[in-house]
């Protein structure tokens, strides 16, 4: 057994890379001694930078909801490159709108404009309902999005201070808890100190507050003697902190404090946009009544695996704060990824993905909840993006034992596994990943 540890978002995780002996995982397709995945992993850390860990197994071909190792042992993806693959593994309407655009043109740099990226931009800024004068900027990644959305609300920030006549810098306000990525700009705004402290300092004036605590945030806007709040960025679901919530009214009393001092409610739909949550974009669901962002941001699902970040500023005036020149990326605005995700969102609208996310979500929920597995603290989520809360910090030994079992999941905190599966899953396939888990071990070994 090669014991290694998997660094995973600031998460030590100790697994076994080569568990291939029990349940669904075992005899390997070939029939060889030692597994093909064993040497690879091997292969994988002699020239790798170890930030990650050692991976849990090396992936070779996916379909559907499946994906199968380099030994040909099949598993139940529900994690979906985390909350990345919406449209499952090799979409016929995927590969095809891919292999089409890459035989037509694959990239043109940014002095040139290509149909899919102009097409990409009308359809987001239609699916966020984002009114006359918004606007999109295209990057390639989560953190990039956020890079972005951090840089304009600095612009803005610039702008009230001048409007206010003060000299004192403006500030921006994160929650704890929160993660935006890990380029300098996200993650002076990302909480948890492990991954963000040993890279300080990092931009000023980035304060956090006490999420889901609307009287921090009032102390925080009402504090004297200090620059103007100018934006709060967060995520409406916080997805790498264990998929935990805010409270609807906590996030409508947050616009309405944005409001009242001209801040920008910046929201990171990085993990909870295009569809996984039940809605197109997390800020739509009801029970918000209508909440409106300045600026959101989007990646992972958006293009069905292929990398895109991007972010929607909301009506006139916002985007003319950036100029040319102001930002840009090389890859912005890639018409192959703007295919890949054009293709995605066409999918998920036709097959009606957004409703199925809402309806499998509950089924995996109410499941779940069923099993009374004795080693369930609390089941949560909405749509596709879940959590299980463990009674102990297991949930590492609880991700092992899953993938010895066929099934993928991933743990974002010592006690909790997140479930976030493409959004084709089926009722047979929830039924296949509830009956798994009703059967983990009580007695897993801790963190
Ligand atoms: N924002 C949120 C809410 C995320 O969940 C993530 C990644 O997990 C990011 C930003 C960073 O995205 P990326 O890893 O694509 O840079």
């Amino acid at each position: 057994m090669n014991d290694i540890n998997n660094m995973n978002d600031g998460d030590q995780q100790v697994h076994s890379a080569a568990g291939n002996d029990c349940g669904h995982g075992g005899a390997t397709a070939s029939g060889d001694a030692l597994p093909e995945d064993y040497r690879l992993l091997d292969e994988y850390n002699d020239v790798h930078m170890h930030v990650f860990g050692t991976p849990l197994r090396v992936l070779d071909h996916g379909q559907g909801v499946h994906v199968w190792d380099v030994d040909g042992n099949e598993y139940l993806d529900f994690l979906a490159g985390i909350a990345v693959n919406s449209i499952g593994y090799a979409h016929p309407k995927w590969i095809e709108a891919v292999a089409a655009q890459a035989a037509q043109v694959a990239h043109v740099s940014n002095y040139f404009a290509t149909r899919p990226q102009i097409h990409l931009a009308q359809k987001l800024i239609a699916l966020a309902g984002a009114p006359e004068g918004s606007h999109v900027y295209f990057g390639n990644s989560g953190a990039e999005a956020n890079e972005a959305a951090l840089k304009m609300a600095k612009l803005y920030g610039a702008q009230r201070c001048a409007e206010l006549g003060t000299d004192k810098p403006y500030r921006i306000i994160a929650l704890t808890h929160g993660f935006h990525g890990r380029t300098m700009g996200a993650l002076s705004a990302t909480w948890k100190p492990a991954i963000r402290e040993p890279f300080e300092p990092l931009v000023p004036n980035i304060e956090f507050v006490e999420a889901n605590d609307i009287d921090a945030m009032k102390a925080a806007f009402d504090a004297t003697g200090k620059g103007p709040i100018t934006a709060v960025i967060m995520e409406l679901i916080q997805g790498e902190a264990g998929v935990l919530p805010l409270d609807a009214q906590y996030i409508r009393d947050v616009r309405a404090l944005c409001d009242e001092h001209r801040a920008l409610m910046i929201v990171d739909e990085v993990q909870t946009g295009i569809g996984r949550t039940g809605s197109w974009f997390a800020f739509q669901r009801e029970d918000l009544g209508g909440v409106t962002p300045n600026i959101v941001t989007f990646a992972k699902g958006v293009a069905g695996g292929f990398p895109m970040g991007g972010m929607i500023s909301f009506g006139e005036g916002l985007s003319s704060l950036f100029s040319p020149g102001t930002h840009g990326s090389t890859f912005a605005g890639n018409p192959l990824a703007a295919a890949a995700a054009l293709a995605t969102i066409g999918v998920i609208e036709d097959e009606g993905l957004v409703q199925r996310a809402e309806v499998r979500g509950e089924q995996l929920r109410t499941d779940l909840r069923a099993t009374d597995n004795p080693l369930f603290a609390q089941v949560r989520g909405r749509g596709l993006l879940n959590a299980i809360v463990l009674k102990r910090p297991c949930a590492h030994a609880a991700v092992d034992w899953a993938l010895e079992h066929g099934l993928i999941i991933n743990a974002c905190a010592p006690d909790v596994i997140r479930l976030a599966p493409p959004l084709i899953v089926s009722e047979q396939d929830v039924n296949e990943a509830v009956a798994i888990l009703a059967m983990l071990p009580e007695d897993l070994p801790e963190d």
